[in-house]
């Protein structure tokens, strides 16, 4: 057989020669939107490409992103690779000195960045050591040439630059992309994926019963870029030749609701706290969204409630996708199985609520307290480790192996698996509740709580307690006039008497981390003492 290297320039090559006129829609970060093709981005990536080589940089280099879903972003998603860098996607919901840590410590020698990231870059660019060019994501713009040493446009270096630049031959193990984790638990830490680890989570993951993304649909990329590649969707929709709509910095419910009818979007991917965003402005506003037939929701716990409301009143089909930064990140995704054709619709339901199960290529197991494996009974919970040629093998700048001694990935994830392979997280084993010794799920007490027609968002979380060591608490945001009391009874019936938290606390607004999860640490701060 011929031998070719996987690399992430293929897909591109691809789009362009088989789906060149397939059409993109971009929101750009000054508003309005703008429309270009598959053959237009890759001949943009092209420009970028060549500019890039022409900079003195090493293999291997890495180019820094700043910046939302947008068509230049994707431009660079090709192009910083196939000059042969790596592209290192920085979160622009970073505080400052995150910001200029993670820049840092990558040594990003140029930075592309979007407009609205202007002043901080200004403020933080002294504190930078190895960024040496700067490009605004825009046209020329005099304003921000006064505020940024140096700065170049890359709608001039489009413009001054051609398109025939050959792609540079790489090692299909070498680095393409760079993402750090969000560092909810700790210090931030680089994850760099590979051409090839890329290429094999692209084509593994968009299986029919995977993300399932095909030439016939339009898909809203909500999940920004940023985030660990999008969840890896534009590549998947590079390798099929999809329509995008990229929707830029504005992610509230009415912006999303507008770009889904406008691009006529059929598929979607976000966090759940999207999602509750989109559906709290369709009930409101009464306006439909009946191009969207289905959306792979991750990133955290997909309440249930979300899915049976999403199903019946809007007949979108949303499906629980589970992945994490150090695994590109699709580790699961909830399809069913031939025989669940025969099953209740409220046995369907329940097994739809798990995280699903793994595409061909990743394993995973349960791991005891005491280092033993678990059975695959749907009982047993334990720390989830998988393995696979997309989980990480070692942080970025890190010697040591992030395995443990028999090769696998520790997740953290307190899962269980059932005989049919869907797993199920009942916790992060940081947020997990132990309270007697025996674990409280807060997932499952925020999915009852959510369920509550006067709640619109909750989380559990652990308080200190003399007798039991943890109970749980609730922290709670309402729509509507409920008590404290009307809740804790809400969950009788739905989970033992002594899971039912002992508080629940109303708040204005949960504080949601940089990528649209919850920060419960920053909850149990607040809240951790409020029993004793
Ligand atoms: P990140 O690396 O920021 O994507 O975070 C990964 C972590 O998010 C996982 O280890 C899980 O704890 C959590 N997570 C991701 N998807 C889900 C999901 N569908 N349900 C529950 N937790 C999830």
């Amino acid at each position: 057989m011929m031998d070719f290297e996987l690399s992430v320039t293929s897909l591109i090559d691809h789009a362009e020669r088989f789906h060149g006129k397939t059409k993109i829609t971009s929101v750009p970060v000054v508003g309005g939107a703008e429309t270009t093709t598959w053959a237009e981005v890759a001949r943009n990536a092209r420009r970028i490409a060549r500019w890039l080589d022409h900079q003195g940089l090493a293999t291997g280099a890495r180019v820094g992103t700043l910046a939302w879903n947008t068509r230049r972003h994707l431009e660079l998603y090709f192009a910083v690779p196939g000059a042969g860098c790596v592209c290192h996607t920085l979160n622009p919901r970073l505080h400052d000195d995150q910001l200029v840590f993670i820049l840092n410590e990558a040594e990003d020698e140029i930075l592309f960045f979007d407009i609205d990231q202007t002043d901080r870059l200004a403020a933080v660019q002294a504190r930078l050591t190895s960024v040496r060019t700067f490009v605004a994501l825009s046209r020329q713009n005099p304003e921000i040439a006064s505020k940024i040493d140096g700065v170049v446009f890359y709608d001039d270096l489009i413009a001054a630059t051609v398109d025939d630049f050959a792609w540079t031959k790489l090692d299909e193990r070498a680095p393409a992309f760079l993402c750090y984790t969000s560092g909810t638990t700790g210090r931030p830490k680089g994850v760099v994926y590979t051409h090839r680890s890329t290429v094999l989570h692209t084509l593994a993951c968009n299986q029919p019963d995977g993300m399932g993304l095909s030439a016939a649909d339009c898909l809203l990329m909500v999940v920004p870029m940023f985030h660990v590649n999008a969840w890896g969707s534009p590549f998947m929709a590079a390798c099929v030749g999809a329509e995008l709509a990229l929707p830029g910095p504005r992610l509230d419910g009415e912006s999303l609701i507008d770009l889904i009818n406008r691009t006529a979007t059929t598929h979607a991917l976000g966090v759940p706290t999207i999602w509750l965003g989109l559906l709290e402005a369709l009930n409101r506003t009464g306006q439909k969204i009946d191009s969207l037939t289905r959306s792979i929701v991750g990133g955290a716990a997909l309440p249930p409630s979300l899915i049976a409301e999403f199903r019946d009143r809007y007949d979108v089909h949303l499906i629980h996708g589970w992945g994490m930064t150090e695994m590109s990140p699709i580790g699961t995704i909830n399809r069913p199985l031939a025989f669940h054709r025969n099953k209740s619709p409220e046995d369907r339901s329940c097994l739809a609520e798990a995280q699903g199960r793994p595409p061909f290529g990743m394993d995973m197991r349960l791991v005891g307290e005491d280092g033993e494996i678990l059975p695959n009974d749907g009982q047993s919970k334990g720390v989830l480790q998988v393995r696979g040629p997309w989980v990480v093998d070692h942080y970025f700048k890190t010697a040591e192996s992030a395995l443990t001694t028999d090769g696998w990935f520790d997740t953290g994830d307190i899962s269980s698996i059932d005989p049919d392979g869907y797993m199920r997280i009942h916790d992060r084993a940081k947020d997990i509740i132990k309270s007697g010794g025996e674990w409280i799920s807060t997932v499952e007490l925020e999915n009852i709580a959510i369920a509550h027609p006067s709640i619109t968002n909750a989380a559990a979380i652990a308080a200190a307690h003399k007798k039991w060591g943890e109970r749980p608490v609730l922290v709670a945001v309402r729509s509507a006039d409920v008590t404290e009391q009307e809740i804790r009874e809400f969950y009788e019936s739905k989970v033992a008497g002594w899971q039912v938290p002992d508080r629940v606390v109303f708040v204005d607004a949960l504080p949601i981390g940089t990528t649209g999860k919850v920060l419960k640490s920053q909850l149990r701060a607040e809240f951790s003492d409020i029993l004793t």
